[in-house]
């Protein structure tokens, strides 16, 4: 080669150095954009959530998503036990869900320790015991362990613990994520348990408050039916009002209660064989007062055949009568209220509740299933009474009979509450 071609191919080759660098420096960019997009959406997401295992196994499947990796698990500290104890895994084999790490000699105690996060390279130098294998059967070439710290002294509360399939090493900014998102991720834990300690709490006090309601109920009734009919009407009416609202009240403690027996599936269903369009029948009987009293007009579109479903009947007609009564109660006097059914091929009957009220906007259509949610209501129609419980109810009650139940709605024109039941 001649001295000419050396000083092309040296110039050439600065310039393809100078292009290498900057497609390293775009890829480096573009990934780091794009798992900030991801931290941004799994936190959003672990804001959702209020159960705190499915948190800790939401917190795993992030962790994977995050780094990209096959497997993550979650353990808590556990002082009693001198330990860390296994709570949700993604990508490994199931024998995790019995899994414990001694505070001596595993990563995750180091990690506490030393109040900071670990990378392992190479596993083949560690002891096969405090590891557990990957869903393909084979051990995790390579780990990284994050702290999870609770409060304000950022005592370690347990380790997020991330694997990779063969030796790997584990970047700072790497590291710097899953820290981040485990910061975010004991937030979030936080949240869940306050949670938790408030339905307790609630659940507790409603407990308290029966029996001396029941008193309150009993005696109001007593009185009601004793009062000599020589005194003055007014005094009758008070006690009809403490009988009143005394039901009013049982009726929410009940709720209250109701509900977060059924969220720990402390409820039993009994279930049998029902014809759905009786049920809806029986229900639209028991609310005809409630009905005729605000002029409204039902109409029940019963089905020409009859489909049969698996249901506990009492906690089915609850569900029609939450719904019957909402459109009951948000429909303005002389409204129209709806009952159809549609069969679903492969899906099961659905059976959709309509009315002429002041519909639901669209952002607001999930929000209502939760716990306590009330709408600012519509100028047309008056503030209305109630808990803010009864939708979720009714959802959890559906689910657990293996159906679905969601609203649909155009603002003005009224809402309509659906609910599938597969068929038996
Ligand atoms: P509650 O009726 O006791 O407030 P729910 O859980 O049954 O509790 O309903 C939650 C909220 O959803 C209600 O406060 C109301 O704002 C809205 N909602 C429920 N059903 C209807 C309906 N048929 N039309 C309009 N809004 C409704």
């Amino acid at each position: 080669f001649s001295e000419e071609d050396e000083w092309w191919l040296t110039i050439f080759a600065r310039q393809a150095a100078v292009a290498i660098q900057n497609a390293n420096f775009y890829r480096e960019t573009r990934r780091a954009q794009q798992r900030a997009r991801t931290l941004a959406h799994l936190i959003s997401q672990l804001n959702q959530v209020v159960n705190p295992h499915q948190l800790f196994s939401q917190i795993t499947e992030a962790t994977c998503n995050l780094l990209e990796l096959p497997a993550a698990a979650l353990y808590l500290l556990n002082t009693a036990r001198s330990g860390f104890e296994f709570q949700a895994q993604r990508g490994l084999q199931p024998q995790a869900e019995h899994h414990s790490l001694p505070l001596e000699a595993s990563v995750a105690g180091r990690v506490l320790r030393l109040g900071a996060s670990l990378a392992v390279e190479d596993t083949a130098r560690l002891d096969k015991l405090f590891f557990l294998p990957l869903a393909s059967g084979k051990m995790p070439g390579a780990l990284l362990v994050v702290p999870i710290r609770q409060g304000a002294q950022g005592r370690v509360e347990g380790v997020i613990e991330v694997y990779a399939a063969g030796p790997r090493l584990f970047g700072p900014e790497e590291i710097a994520l899953l820290e981040a998102f485990a910061g975010q991720a004991a937030l979030a834990l936080e949240r869940a348990r306050l949670y938790q300690h408030k339905e307790e709490f609630l659940s507790m006090t409603a407990h308290e408050l029966r029996a001396p309601l029941a008193a309150i109920k009993l005696s109001a009734g007593l009185l009601e039916s004793s009062l000599p009919a020589s005194l003055p009407p007014a005094l009758g009416q008070l006690a009809t009002n403490i009988t009143r609202s005394s039901a009013r009240l049982n009726n929410l403690l009940d709720d209250l209660l109701d509900l977060t027996r059924l969220e720990q599936g402390r409820i039993q269903l009994r279930l049998e064989r029902l014809e759905i369009g009786e049920a809806v029948s029986t229900a639209l009987h028991t609310l005809a007062p409630l009905f005729t009293q605000k002029e409204q007009q039902v109409q029940l579109e019963r089905p020409a055949i009859e489909y049969w479903v698996n249901a506990d009947r009492a906690r089915l007609e609850q569900v029609l009568v939450n719904l019957l009564s909402n459109a009951n109660k948000y429909t303005p006097v002389g409204g129209q209220i709806g009952v159809n059914f549609r069969l679903e091929d492969g899906l099961g009957i659905t059976v959709a509740v309509q009315d002429s009220g002041p519909g639901i906007p669209p952002d607001e259509r999930e929000l209502i299933f939760e716990r306590y949610y009330r709408r600012a209501m519509h100028e047309n129609v008056k503030e209305m009474t109630g808990s803010g419980l009864g939708l979720p109810i009714a959802r959890v009650l559906v689910e657990l009979l293996g159906g679905q139940l969601w609203a649909e709605s155009d603002e003005d024109v009224g809402s309509r509450f659906l609910f599938r039941l597969p068929l038996c």
